[in-house]
């Protein structure tokens, strides 16, 4: 049976993105590839409050009385070793126990999990399986990855998706959130898996306008790539108005963008072969 090292796993509700208001579960996996440090921090410079806080590692005893920070990352005890005794190595029967423990019926309704880190997408792909397939987690309606975007999926955990999620795609979120300069981590590091990491908007095509965009629905911005050029790729861009006390959705605005890559003085070069294979096997 696999083992998750947990740094937090708590029930409240989701405060951003797409399920903004449902009630979760989040899942804190430990371990990240990033620290970060540039978050608060004038240009250039780097955060040392964990540095403070790491002196007296030892003096806490569980994640939630650790001070929070005001720069660099908020949750630097998921992935600095100098607290790694903060998140134990639990079993996949041990974390569906407290799960259930936490959920207001003893049983997944219409909750959602959240699996976050850290960077949940490390090492921990491969205990996932077991998890999302153990007995008591069927009734799972809806998962999010909360990712910054650097790791590959795993072919072993790319199937499983494929295989149990393929038929409700639209239940399993990756919630991408990639680490700009002001994080810290350098623009090669944070977008390695980028392969067309410099990208211009060469042109917008007509944006049509349906409806008007109600104050306080969130806005959701949705990217299909539909077409793939020689030095340019295209993609159908769609935002939508979704109101979450109705839970209603529609769309505002449709329009295409093509980007197209460029070398580092400018001038546009080939879009990778990796991508245009990745996109012609789809
Ligand atoms: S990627 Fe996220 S968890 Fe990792 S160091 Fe950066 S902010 Fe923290």
């Amino acid at each position: 049976m696999s083992k998750i090292k947990v740094s937090e796993l708590f029930y409240s509700i989701q405060g951003e993105g797409r399920f903004m208001g449902v009630p979760s579960v989040f899942l804190r996996t430990f371990g990240c590839n990033f620290t970060c440090d540039g978050f608060g921090m004038p240009r250039g410079e780097k955060s040392d409050e964990r540095d403070i806080i790491a002196q007296h590692a030892d003096q806490y005893t569980d994640y939630k009385s650790l001070p929070l920070v005001t720069t660099g990352c908020d949750s630097y005890a998921s992935w600095d070793v100098r607290f790694k005794h903060l998140s134990p190595v639990v079993s996949i029967n041990g974390i569906v126990d407290a799960i259930l423990r936490m959920l207001p019926h003893g049983k997944w309704a219409s909750e959602h999990l959240v699996i976050t880190g850290g960077e949940p997408l490390l090492g921990w792909q491969r205990a996932y399986p077991d998890l999302l397939s153990h007995p008591d987690m069927v009734n799972l309606q809806e998962l999010t990855f909360e990712t910054n975007g650097t790791q590959k999926l795993e072919s072993k955990f790319s199937e499983y998706l494929k295989t149990h999620w393929g038929k409700r795609w639209d239940k399993l979120t990756f919630s991408v959130s990639p680490k700009l300069s002001v994080s810290g981590e350098t623009w090669d590091d944070a977008m390695e898996v980028c392969h067309s990491k410099n990208m211009v908007t060469i042109s917008i095509d007509r944006c049509v306008f349906k409806k008007p965009a109600k104050e306080g629905s969130l806005l959701k911005i949705y990217g299909k790539l539909i077409k793939i050029g020689n030095t340019s790729a295209t993609f159908n861009v769609e935002v939508r108005s979704y109101n979450v006390f109705k839970e209603e959705e529609a769309i505002i605005l449709t329009t295409s963008i093509t980007f197209v890559r460029i070398d580092d003085e400018g001038g546009p070069i080939p879009i990778s072969e990796q991508v245009k294979r990745i996109f012609n096997s789809k």
